[in-house]
Parts: C-alpha cells; structure tokens; sequence
C-alpha cells in the first residue's frame, strides 16, 4: 500500500510536470510567433511611406539596411510580379500573387503567414501590405521553429524535470510515511488505537476488529467451560456406575442390595443418555452449516401431543396441564425443533411448579405471527437468575433440577431453537407466583386456510 501510494504520487507530480512544460512551451511560442509578426508589421508599416514615394534606388537601399538586421524586403506589381526582392534575382522570381500573404494583402490589404522551411529548425514569417499603388510590400524574417525553440529549452526541461522529480519523490515519501503511520500504528496495537488525530474512517473497522477479537475470546472461554461443565456432569453418573458394580464384583452386597445397586446403574445410565443427547443435539444446533427441513406445521396439534404426552409427567408431580387456544395455528418450520421446543418448555413448568399447581399451555394466531405461552404457578425464577436461565449447565436450584432429571441444558436448547426459527421469546416470572414463557413465531400462515 506504502508503495502503491508513493507510486501513484510520483507519476501524478511527473504527469503534471510533463503537461506543464507542453503547455508553457506552447502559449511561449504563440508569444515569440506573434511578437515576430508584430514587429514585421511595424517595419513594413514604416517603410510603406518610403516605398510609395521613393523609387527603385530607395528600395535598394532600404533592402540592404533590412538585409543588415536578418530581414528580406521583396515588392511586386498589382499582378504579383516581383518587381523588387532584396535576397533573389528578381527576374527569375516567379508570380507570387499564390502565395497566401501576398493573396491576402491583395484582398483584405493585409496579409501574414508563417511557413516551415525545408529543415524543421526553422520557419520564416512573412508580413505584407498593399500600397496605394496596387502593388504588395513584404518583410520577412527567418526564425527558430516551435521544434528549435523546443530543442533548445529542452537541456533546461531536463533539468528542471529532474529537480522536480527528485522533489516529488521525497516529498511523495514523506506525505506517504505520515499517511500510512496512524494505519501502521493501529495495527501494532489495535488496543492503544483512538480516534483523536486519526483517521475517522478507520474507526468503524477498529471496531468492528475489537468485537470480534472480543467474540473470539469469549467463544473461547465459553468452549472451555462448557468442556469443563460437561466432563463435571459426565463424572457424578459416571463415579455411581462405577462404585455400584465395584460393590457387586467384589461380592459385597447381598442379593437385596444387588437389586437396589442394579437400579442405581439403570438410574445413572439413564442420566448419562440424557446429558449425551441434550449435548449431541446442542452441538447439531451450533453448527451453522447443518440443514433443517422445514414445512407446514399446526402449533396446536403439536402442543396438543405434548400435552398428553405430558400429562402422566404432570400427575405425578400432582400439578395440572391444560391447552387452549386457537386450533390450527400455522407456522413453517422443522418438526423435531417445535416439538423439542414445547416438551422442554412444558416440562421445565411442571417440573418447577408446587404441588396442586397448575400449567397452562396457549396457543394463538395473530397477524403474521403464531405465539405460543407456557404458563405455570411454580416456583418462579429470582430476577438475578432471570438472564442466565438460558446459560449451558446454569441452574437456580441444582439439586432440584437433578432431582427431577433436569440437565441444565433444556432452556439453552430453547434459546438455540427460537434463533434458528427466527421468533423471540420473552420471561415473566416471579418468585411463588409462577413463570411465564412467550414464544412468538413469525410467518404465520392465515388461520384456518391450507395452501
Ligand atoms: P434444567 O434441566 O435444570 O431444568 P433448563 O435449562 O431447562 O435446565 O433450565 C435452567 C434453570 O432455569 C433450571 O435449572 C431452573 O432453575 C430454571 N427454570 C427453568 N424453567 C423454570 C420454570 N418454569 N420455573 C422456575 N424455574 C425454572
């Protein structure tokens, strides 16, 4: 990029440079072409009076005095005929009424032109006038051409050229070091960076560099606690397994024990499945490049078979679980994803409620949107906890959630779900009054139609 800059910088100062010497040459030889034509005129103007007066001795005579200071004195008759010509035998002059000056003088009493000589160093300039007379006087005079005058200068172009290169090209370098240094200087330490007296407009990519540095780090940590909490859970199930058959291999326990130690395997067992599939299905969840099928599914149905699924479940804790709402709520998405959603939803709500307490589960279209609310009179969720529920392995009371078969990671499994499906969700929850959950799900399609 330095380089590029600095590149760019010399060729624009060497661009600029080149057009101006073209163009000061230019307007500098329109100057000297006609100043020379001025003065040609000025000469012939003077001697006209002469001319028309004198006769063929005066001519002669004003011929060599021109001749003396580099200028040529020709005049012809009204037909164009070289009467006099201070250089060339006259005589072997022939008609010059063609020649574009001389044509010119005749028709308008004036007339100029510049011609290229056979070199290209040189151009003569010819000026005429017509006498009273009807004849034409004309001066002329030999002078570098615009590629003599150009030749000339050029030592001095050079020169210049290369002054003013070299002066560019530090110039160039410093204006390139001062602009590159505030880049340079953020990315030797991105955390030193301010925006006082650098660029504004690198600020949005700082920033955007610092999030996801912080992402990254925060990712990180969060993979090794997560690596943690996981190898923790593994290890309580895991230590029973291990102690209960330790106890039956070594023949220690009686045929009494046996049975209880069996159910104590089959229980811990049981727990390791658990853990394994929520974290199985939380890793199939993460990752982004996993393809879910979606389609058409009514969210009262689906909350229905939750429901009676459930309702064993919920007998048991002596709490009651009931659906209302309205019947067909359509929403698009992936089956296994809404029915992992409402079963971790419903059971959380009968597994944290008291007993005689109550669920209710309400299903309900709205515009462009279906919403799904689990109520429950539990326990309620401290507001301190509120935020973290949703955390991997965060639990507010954990030897409740492990009693009741909780993992810790049903509500990360929730949140996860709601992202994917593009809805949002909302808690409401108070201490020994209840909980309640909001899911709203978008792209709902119109109640009661079936495309
Ligand atoms: P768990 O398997 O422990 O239930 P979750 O991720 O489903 O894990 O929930 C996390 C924590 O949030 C639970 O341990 C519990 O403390 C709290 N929680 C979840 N749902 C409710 C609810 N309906 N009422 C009260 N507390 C709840």
């Amino acid at each position: 990029m330095k380089k590029k800059i600095h590149r760019m910088l010399v060729l624009i100062a060497a661009l600029a440079i080149f057009f101006t010497v073209i163009f000061v040459t230019l307007v500098y030889y329109e100057l000297f072409r006609s100043q020379i034509l001025e003065d040609l005129r000025t000469t012939v103007l003077l001697i006209r009076e002469d001319v028309e007066t004198g006769e063929m001795q005066k001519l002669q005579d004003l011929g060599e005095k021109l001749e003396q200071n580099g200028l040529r004195l020709t005049y012809t008759d009204s037909e164009g005929n070289v009467v006099f010509d201070s250089e060339a035998d006259r005589l072997q002059m022939e008609n010059h009424s063609d020649r574009p000056e001389i044509a010119q003088a005749f028709a308008e009493g004036e007339g100029q032109v510049v011609r290229r000589s056979e070199t290209l160093s040189k151009s003569t300039f010819y000026y005429a006038v017509r006498l009273e007379s009807g004849g034409v006087l004309r001066v002329a005079k030999d002078a570098g051409s615009i590629y003599s005058i150009f030749g000339q200068a050029l030592p001095y172009v050079v020169l210049v050229l290369a002054i003013l290169l070299v002066l560019c090209m530090v110039v160039a370098h410093l204006l390139t070091v001062r602009l590159i240094s505030p880049i340079e200087r953020m990315a030797e330490n991105l955390d030193a960076y301010n925006d006082n007296g650098n660029y504004e407009e690198l600020t949005p990519f700082v920033q955007m560099i610092r999030k996801q540095h912080q992402d990254i780090v925060k990712n990180a940590q969060m993979r090794q606690e997560f690596t943690a909490n996981v190898s923790h859970e593994l290890k309580t199930p895991l230590t029973a397994i291990s102690g209960y058959s330790e106890l039956i291999e070594t023949g220690m326990a009686s045929e009494e024990d046996v049975v209880r130690f069996a159910h104590g395997i089959h229980k811990s067992a049981g727990r390791l499945m658990t853990l394994i599939s929520d974290i199985i299905r939380l890793s199939e969840l993460d990752d982004d490049e996993q393809e879910w099928t979606s389609e058409r599914l009514d969210l009262y149905a689906l909350a229905d078979a939750c429901v009676e699924m459930l309702a064993l479940n919920a007998e048991k804790h002596d709490v009651t679980i009931s659906l209302i709402g309205t019947k067909e709520c359509f929403l698009t998405g992936n089956r296994q994803m809404i029915e992992e959603l409402l079963y971790n939803l419903c059971d959380n709500a009968i597994r944290y409620n008291n007993p005689g307490g109550s669920v209710t589960v309400q299903v309900c279209a709205r515009r462009g949107e279906a919403l799904l609310v689990v109520k429950d009179t539990g326990i309620g969720i401290p507001k301190e906890h509120q935020e973290r529920i949703f955390e991997r392995f965060y639990r507010v009371d954990k030897s409740r959630s492990k009693s009741t078969g909780g993992t810790g990671l049903g509500l990360a499994i929730v949140k996860h779900i709601v992202a994917k499906c593009g809805a949002s969700m909302e808690l409401e929850s108070e201490v020994g009054k209840g909980t309640t959950i909001r899911v709203r799900f978008p792209s709902v399609i119109p109640f009661g139609k079936v495309r």
